[in-house]
């Protein structure tokens, strides 16, 4: 990657569409503070102290006229979010103003940014690595203050630190390897190289692995965990959802990457999001509605990533309460026995044959009683191992490392099955270096144009 900056200058609404109290515009480059001076009235913008935010009007060029009132922030390279100079005119949101300055910005001879552009110049020019850029991108994505903390993890750079510590142990190892072919003539040579190979592999299969353990949880962290709440009418479902939802914890968010119009519901339970799944036709309580039936939870359980199967404690367990405990056996369950306020049918003797007891929790949405215990089982399941013990707190969460760790692995393998098959060592060498790229395209060492376009892309404009 070289370090110098031979690009032209860009400029892109940074804040998000639509009516706001303020609305940025984000200009990057080595003309970005004449172009906004030029059009700006106030002090010389030019001289002013790098880091300072300057109150001003902007003027359209022609007319002379004030377009709006705005405050500019000025900031010198290198210390800025691309290492260029940066300009960012904060006016007052406004889908017209916040255009047309930008439109004067551009006919000034700015380039309209694309997406994610600031970030992949950010990476370009040395301040991010690849792994912190995606980082950026799943902070804007974030969704709970524990997926938050995990990306601004990420950002700070732990988990490009542990990769390229991997990276620097397997090319020491690789360079011993090269002395010892360069002078074969020691005794006891290949031995000495091949227990030096196999040793390095397995250390670093294990770190490889450690990180892999943790990107389930953090998958979670990341797309939510999708939740399905099963059980026959009347027995509370709609009130579980509601209390869930409500609380202020209800995040709705339409995720990003998919069409507009899908609209899913988060909720954060003790830092677990959960992504509710099916909750139409737990929403409408209308009768008719209500006979769902087997079949679409049938349906929602296959999909979902942990159930909760409501039992109405004050009624005997019917045929379908049965239905639904028997499909949903070999899933991530908690079963939920509901309306505990009223006089039990239900023992938990008559569940013993149909769920461990810690699956099982009494609660009363009437009154508000078990629904806290539910949460703390909701995030123990799901925080107890791994996530918290997690030595370096640094977790894998993103799709693109997933599979590049599991290349990695995957040609350590291949290092550790060569040595035991008594393949020559030059041969395993080479695993030995794939397993090394796979690790630097994490970090963005080693990387590829397309890559690069195609990950830059996801991102916003103006990010
Ligand atoms: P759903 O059909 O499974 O969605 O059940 P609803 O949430 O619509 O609840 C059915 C009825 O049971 C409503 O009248 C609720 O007020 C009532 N209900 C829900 N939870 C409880 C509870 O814990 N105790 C009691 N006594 N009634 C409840
Ligand atoms: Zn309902």
């Amino acid at each position: 990657m070289s370090a110098t900056t031979e690009f032209d200058t860009i400029a892109a609404i940074a804040t998000p569409p639509g009516e706001g109290g303020i609305s940025i515009i984000r200009v990057s480059g080595e003309d970005a503070i004449g172009i906004v001076n030029h059009l700006y009235k106030g002090k010389n913008l030019d001289q002013v102290d790098s880091h300072t935010i300057n109150y001003g009007h902007i003027l359209d060029v022609e007319t002379k006229s004030v377009v709006d009132e705005v405050m500019v922030s000025v900031m010198r390279a290198p210390k800025t979010y691309t290492k260029e100079d940066v300009v960012e005119v904060n006016c007052h949101g406004g889908l017209v103003a916040t255009n047309e300055i930008l439109q004067l910005i551009l006919s000034q001879g700015a380039r309209m940014a694309e997406p994610g552009e600031f970030t992949k110049r950010a990476f370009l020019n040395g301040r991010l690595d690849l792994s912190q850029a995606e980082a950026v991108m799943d902070l804007i994505r974030a969704k709970t203050d524990r997926s938050m903390k995990v990306a601004l993890n990420q950002l700070d750079g732990s988990l490009s630190r542990l990769i390229k510590n991997l990276r620097q142990d397997i090319l020491e190892v690789l360079a011993q390897v090269e002395v010892n072919i360069d002078y074969p003539e020691y005794d006891d040579v290949e031995t000495l190289t091949t227990n030096l190979l196999k040793e390095k592999a397995t250390e670093v299969r294990q770190s490889i692995d450690q990180l892999l353990k943790t990107a389930k949880q953090g998958k979670v962290l990341r797309d939510g965990l999708a939740t399905a709440i099963v059980g026959r009418p009347n027995v509370g479902k709609s009130s579980l959802l509601n209390h869930l939802l409500h609380e202020d914890k209800a995040i709705v968010t339409d995720v990003a990457g998919t069409t507009r119009d899908v609209i899913e519901e988060f909720v954060n339970v003790r830092g677990v999001p959960l992504k509710l799944v099916d909750t139409a036709g737990i929403r409408d309580t209308d009768d008719k509605v209500e006979k769902i039936g087997v079949e679409r939870s049938r349906q929602a359980i296959n999909t979902a990533d942990l159930i909760m199967v409501v039992i109405n404690a004050s009624e005997p367990l019917i045929e379908e309460d049965k239905e639904l405990l028997r499909l949903t056996a070999d899933k991530k369950r908690l079963v939920i026995l509901n309306k505990t306020d009223l006089p039990r049918q239900v023992s938990d003797e008559d569940l013993a044959e149909w769920a461990q007891p810690e699956d099982i929790i009494g609660t009363s949405v009437l009154t508000n009683s078990g629904l806290d215990q539910l949460e703390e089982r909701i995030a123990d399941m799901f925080f107890n191992e791994g996530i918290e013990s997690n030595q370096n707190n640094v977790m894998v969460t993103n799709a693109r490392h997933i599979g590049l760790l599991k290349q990695a692995e995957n040609a350590l393998d291949d290092v550790l099955h060569g040595i035991e098959a008594g393949m020559p060592v030059d041969l395993v060498q080479i695993d030995m270096t794939r397993c090394w790229s796979y690790l630097g395209e994490i970090t963005g060492d080693s990387y590829q144009d397309e890559l690069l376009d195609q990950l830059f892309s996801q991102f916003c404009v103006g990010k």
